[in-house]
């Protein structure tokens, strides 16, 4: 999976150090909530070159149409809209 612009919660490692194979993962265990908004918003900010967003009709809908393409944590995966759109709201 791609590495979306500004993400700096994962782990790389050349084939090198790791033993003949590359491994880019995901850090789940320190990616936060605030790290997923500020990565969402500053992704939004960087297609629509402008630094005000609509959380109704901009930010909740790129959040629906990238969600899993920011490599959440998997317990994050099975939230409702409704809840993803509360946490955002609230972070
Ligand atoms: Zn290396």
């Amino acid at each position: 999976m791609p590495i979306m612009n500004g993400d700096t919660v994962y782990m790389f490692l050349c084939k090198i150090c790791n033993f003949g194979e590359e491994c880019l993962c995901r850090l789940y265990k320190i990616l936060s909530w605030t790290d997923l908004v500020h990565l969402i918003v500053f992704n939004l900010t960087l297609k629509s070159k402008r630094q005000f967003h609509s959380l109704a009709s901009e930010i909740m809908p790129y959040v629906e149409e990238t969600w899993k393409a920011f490599q959440p944590r998997p317990e994050w995966l099975g939230m409702t809209p409704n809840l993803r759109r509360a946490k955002v709201i609230f972070t």
